[in-house]
């Protein structure tokens, strides 16, 4: 089944044209990204008004790259999937509309898919893995540990309390005064700095339950550099792998909670996943292999590219929901937000 797939709830622009065997197997027939990061750079962070006029501009032609890239046309399709949320809403509009307008012309199936699924289901996409697993979603705006036990089946297990991991690198290297996006920025600087010079608290470090913080670290960051006379280069440096060093060893204790959890409802996980864009952190990959090591699991991290946002990874939840049956109607709505888990209650500063 060819499924085609848009993404807009952020600022990249995607369209991806998937294969699902009947074996359950993927194939990605064509996965065009457009980033808006010169459109949005000089405001050092995405501008909402601006990403939704930009999808408007954008979109027509991505879809249309990806359909030529694939080598289909509309009346092949089995479906066309589009991210319904969460994020922000101007885009999401752009985008589900636009698989409205697909869907009813070519008389092809519609999903409206949750784009926290989509970042959960890319290693089935990738690896072939099975239920149930331990997934570690780290991205510019959720942080959690969720149990994925089927299709449209997610526990979350921990979650943050304020700040998501992305937008803490984020923050940092906008104090730091580098330029945006910034986690690649940090995790760069990061490579040659001194991860031992500032000892910064670590947050929530040995807490029962698997819930993240970040703010306290952001703030323990801007204290210390406000501290400098003069910040220098390798200051710069020092900072970001100091805070990079903490983030991981408070993430790897978080992560073994929240394993212990997981084990304690579901049994043993097939494997920890990590998705989204702060799983693209080399450094990041280094330290969960550790943690599944110890908790006696494999870890599977999908490419980086299919890491951040892209379509391939909607049109593949799409390709997922449509084998089961679980379609969606013109009704479908976009959400600005919307949680993973249905029985999940808002931790507080959700959606920001
Ligand atoms: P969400 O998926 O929660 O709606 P989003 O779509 O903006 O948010 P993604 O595109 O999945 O998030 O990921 C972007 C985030 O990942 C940004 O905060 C970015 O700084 C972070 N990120 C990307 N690459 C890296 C890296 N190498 N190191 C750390 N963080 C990174
Ligand atoms: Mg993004
Ligand atoms: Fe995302």
């Amino acid at each position: 089944m060819l499924v085609l797939g848009i993404e807009t709830t952020c600022d990249e622009t995607a369209a991806a044209v998937i294969e699902r065997a009947s074996d359950g197997s993927g194939k990605i027939l064509s996965n065009i990204v457009r980033s808006q990061i010169e459109e949005h750079a000089r405001f050092g962070g995405v501008v909402p008004e601006i990403a939704a006029r930009a999808h408007v501009d954008l979109l027509d032609g991505i879809v249309d790259r990806a359909m030529r890239e694939a080598g289909i046309g509309f009346a092949q399709l089995g479906g066309v999937a589009a991210a319904a949320g969460p994020g922000l809403i101007g885009g999401v509009i752009v985008g589900l509309t636009t698989a409205k307008a697909i869907a009813m012309v070519h008389d092809t199936p519609l999903v409206a898919v949750n784009h926290l699924e989509a970042h959960a289901l890319t290693p089935r996409l990738t690896d072939g893995i099975e239920f149930p697993y331990c997934l570690f979603l780290a991205s510019g705006g959720h942080t959690q540990i969720v149990a994925v036990t089927g299709v449209g089946q997610y526990v979350r297990l921990g979650t943050t309390v304020d700040d998501a991991i992305g937008e803490a690198f984020d923050k940092v290297a906008k104090m730091l005064g580098l330029p945006y996006p910034g986690g690649p920025q940090v995790e760069r600087a990061a490579a040659s700095g001194d991860a031992t010079r500032f000892a910064f608290p670590r947050p929530m470090q040995g807490r029962p339950d698997a819930n993240f913080s970040l703010s306290g670290l952001k703030t323990a960051v801007r204290t210390e550099a406000s501290r400098l006379a003069e910040i220098t280069p390798q200051d710069i440096r020092d900072l970001c792998a100091s805070f990079q060093a903490t983030v991981l060893d408070s993430t790897a204790d978080r992560l073994n909670v929240g394993l212990r959890l997981f084990r304690e409802r579901f049994g043993a996980p097939r494997a920890l996943v990590a998705a989204g864009g702060v799983a693209a952190n080399q450094a990041i990959r280094g330290a969960l292999d550790d943690v599944a090591r110890q908790a006696g699991t494999q870890l599977i991290m999908p490419p980086p590219a299919l890491c951040t946002d892209n379509g391939a990874m909607i049109a593949w939840a799409g390709a997922e929901r449509l084998a089961l049956g679980m379609t969606d109607t013109m009704d479908a709505q976009p959400r600005a937000r919307w949680l993973l888990d249905a029985n999940a209650t808002a931790p507080a500063g959700y959606g920001k």
